[in-house]
C-alpha cells in the first residue's frame, strides 16, 4: 500500500510543476550520440521567443566534459555541441525542445563518434537523386536485471511463432511503453512510421521515414533518444543488441529501406537493379559499418542471409536485399537492405548507401 501511494503522489507532484508557468524561459535538452552508441543529454535554459520558433542557427554552440563519455582525453576535455535539428519536448512540452547536437572537437574537426559529418556532406552532394530512407528500428525490452520482460527466471518462453505482431497477455509485453513513445514521437515531430511486435518475445520494432538525406540519422537517433527516456520512466531498459539471446530466437535489424527519385517512377526497377549491383561489389565494405556482433545475427536462419554472401530477391527475406512482393509486381518503388543490424548507426549506413550508389565525396 505505502508504495503504491508514493508512486501515486510522485506523479502527481511531477504533474503539479510541469505546469508551472516558465516566466519566458524555455527549457532546450541537448541532445548527442556517444561513444557507445547511446545517447546523451543536458538541459540550458532560452529565451521564449512566443510564437516565433528557434532556427538551429540560432541556437547557441554548447560542450561538455568528453572524458566522462570517453569521447575526450581529459587534459583537452572539451567537447563542443554544434546544434543541427530541433524537436518538440514530449517530456516537458511545448515550448521547451529537444536539441540534436553533433560532437565537434576543440580543433573544429567532427569527434571520432560523430558520423553525422560525413554523412550530411555525401547526401549534399547527391542531393539531386533525392534519396529517401525508411528504417526500421528492432530493439528488446530488458527488466533492471538485464532479462527480457515476461521471460520465465529459469528457462525459456515458448518457441517462436505467437509472439509477432501479437495481441494478448503471455505473447507481448510491455505495450505501453510501445505506445507511449509512438506518441511522443509524433508530438516530436519525428516521421515515425508505424510499430509492431516482434517474432522474439519482448523484441518490438519501430519505423522512422521515408525521410530525405540526412534526416534519416537525425529523426532515427532522437527516435531512439525518446525510447531511452521513456523506457527511462517505465523502470525498463533498451537493449539493441543485434543477437540479445543466443540460439533459436530472432536478433534485432535495422533495415534499411531506399530509393531515389529516379527509383520511384515508371522503369525505376531498372535503377533499382543497377543499385543492388553496385551493393554487391561492395559488400563487405557495407558490412564493416553495419553495426558490432552483426556476425552473430546473420547466419542465413532467423530470416538473414549469411554475413559472407549477398544474395537478393523479391519477397525473399532470406536474402541480403528484398525487393518488396508489391514493387516488384508494378516495376518500380524501393528496395530494402537487411543487412544492418540494430545498434548500427544509421548515419552510417545512409552514408554508404548513397556513396556506393553515386560515389564517394
Ligand atoms: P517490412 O515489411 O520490411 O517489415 P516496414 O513496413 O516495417 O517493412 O517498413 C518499411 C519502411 O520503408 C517504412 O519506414 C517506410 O517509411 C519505408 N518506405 C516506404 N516507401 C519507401 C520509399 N519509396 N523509399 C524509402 N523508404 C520507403
Ligand atoms: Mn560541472
Ligand atoms: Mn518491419
Ligand atoms: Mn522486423
Ligand atoms: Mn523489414
Amino acid at each position: 500500500m505505502a508504495t503504491t501511494d508514493a508512486v501515486i503522489s510522485r506523479t502527481e507532484t511531477l504533474n503539479k510543476y510541469l505546469k508551472l508557468d516558465q516566466r519566458g524561459s524555455i527549457i532546450a535538452e541537448y541532445v548527442w550520440i556517444d561513444s557507445e552508441g547511446g545517447t546523451r543529454a543536458k538541459a540550458r535554459t532560452l529565451k521564449d521567443k512566443g510564437t516565433e520558433k528557434y532556427e538551429v542557427s540560432e541556437l547557441p554552440t554548447w560542450n561538455f566534459d568528453g572524458s566522462s563519455t570517453g569521447q575526450a582525453p581529459g587534459e583537452n576535455s572539451d567537447v563542443y555541441l554544434k546544434p543541427v535539428a530541433i524537436f518538440d519536448d514530449p517530456f516537458r512540452g511545448s515550448p521547451n525542445i529537444l536539441v540534436l547536437a553533433e560532437c565537434i572537437n576543440s580543433d573544429g574537426t567532427p569527434n571520432k563518434f560523430n558520423y553525422r559529418h560525413e554523412c550530411a556532406k555525401l547526401m549534399e552532394a547527391h542531393a539531386e537523386h533525392e534519396p529517401w530512407f525508411g528504417l526500421e528500428q528492432e530493439y528488446t525490452l530488458l527488466d533492471l536485471n538485464d532479462r527480457p520482460y515476461g521471460w520465465p527466471i529459469n528457462g525459456f518462453p515458448a518457441p517462436q511463432g505467437p509472439y509477432y505482431c501479437g495481441v494478448g497477455a503471455g505473447k507481448v509485453v510491455q505495450r505501453d511503453i510501445v505506445d507511449s513513445h509512438y506518441k511522443a514521437c509524433l508530438y516530436a515531430g519525428i516521421k515515425i512510421a508505424g510499430t509492431n511486435a516482434e517474432v522474439m518475445p519482448a523484441q518490438w520494432e519501430f519505423q522512422v521515414g521515408p525521410c530525405l538525406g540526412i534526416e534519416m540519422g537525425d529523426h532515427l537517433w532522437m527516435a531512439r533518444y525518446l525510447l531511452s527516456r521513456i523506457a527511462e520512466d517505465f523502470g525498463a531498459k533498451i537493449s539493441v543488441h543485434p543477437k540479445p539471446i543466443p540460439g533459436d530466437w530472432n536478433g534485432a535489424g535495422l533495415h534499411s529501406n531506399f530509393s531515389t527519385k529516379e527509383m520511384r517512377v515508371e522503369g525505376g526497377m531498372a535503377h533499382i537493379e543497377a543499385a543492388i549491383k553496385k551493393l554487391e561489389g561492395r559488400h563487405k565494405e557495407h558490412i564493416a559499418v553495419y553495426g558490432e556482433d552483426n556476425e552473430k545475427r546473420l547466419t542465413g536462419r532467423h530470416e538473414t542471409g549469411a554475413i559472407d554472401q549477398f544474395t537478393w530477391g523479391v519477397a525473399n527475406r532470406g536474402a541480403s536485399i528484398r525487393i518488396p512482393r508489391e514493387v516488384g509486381a508494378k516495376g518500380y518503388g524501393y528496395f530494402e537492405d537487411r543487412r544492418p543490424a540494430s545498434n548500427a548507426d544509421p548515419y552510417r549506413i545512409t552514408g554508404i548507401i548513397v556513396e556506393t550508389c553515386f560515389g564517394a565525396v
